[in-house]
């Protein structure tokens, strides 16, 4: 994990209120609201939220793992599973003597899973298949997620003209990415199911945050510059979230 001084404050939205007189932190559906007095500076919220980020993203990660077992996968024959933002079709062919293998079929929307027949024995286990086909499907997801998210940073590295120190595609339960002061940036590789605009929005906000370690106003006036519509990225992740968190 991170140091403590570098962990990322989540995004919140600030309600003030002229009758409150204490300030309070909620998390409902994994999103974080701070209520605050009508009087209270940005500056005591920030460094309340900020000492708090720890307790947040706790939070935040056991209603996220609720949200997304309510979307149980069968990874059973078509199935839908979003590839760069399209969904495709499982299609489970069986075959006679093969290794389980992933192939995309762009054209018909389907992402081709061969299994070997010996699983349709009388002694059939549908779990162990389950088990087979999600775990092939994860590493397939992971292998592209490192061609598609490395390519794209190197491209956004130039066009941005910011620089990070290193990337890492890796798992998170609730998060898309996070950048550390040491400017390492990390992405989720479920990443690899929204569209490249989203991708780069992403990418973006983390590359971003090597300039701006928090979510201020000048963060945001950084991001808008590179990526005038923020708002349609985030509106595109928060609607699938619960579908693209199948892990
Ligand atoms: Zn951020």
């Amino acid at each position: 994990m991170q140091a403590k001084h570098s962990i990322q404050v989540p995004e919140y939205e600030l309600v003030r209120s002229a009758k409150r007189k204490t300030v309070s932190l909620q998390v409902k559906a994994s999103k974080v609201r701070v209520l605050a007095p009508a009087k209270v500076c940005q500056d005591e919220i920030t460094r309340l939220v900020s000492s708090k980020a720890e307790w947040l993203w706790r939070k935040i990660d056991e209603q996220q793992q609720l949200l997304s077992s309510k979307s149980e996968r069968q990874f059973c024959h078509d199935e839908l599973f979003y590839y760069l933002g399209t969904p495709y079709q499982l299609d489970i062919r069986f075959q006679e003597q093969c290794v389980t293998s992933i192939e995309l079929d762009a054209l018909a929307q389907k992402i081709i899973v061969n299994v070997a027949n010996s699983f349709l024995t009388d002694d059939f286990q549908q779990e162990k298949l389950q088990q087979q086909i999600k775990q092939k499907l994860q590493l397939w997801f992971i292998e592209q997620a490192n061609l598609v998210l490395t390519e794209r940073i190197v491209e956004l590295q130039q066009s941005t003209g910011i620089t990070m120190q290193s990337l890492k595609i890796r798992h998170y339960k609730s998060r898309w990415g996070s950048c550390d002061a040491k400017h390492r940036i990390n992405l989720n590789w479920l990443l690899i199911m929204a569209p490249v605009t989203v991708i780069d929005y992403v990418i973006i906000h983390e590359l971003c945050h090597i300039k701006h370690l928090n979510h201020s106003a000048k963060f945001w006036q950084l991001v808008k510059q590179f990526y005038p519509n923020p708002d349609s990225a985030k509106v595109w992740l928060t609607k699938h979230q619960a579908h693209l968190y199948w892990v």
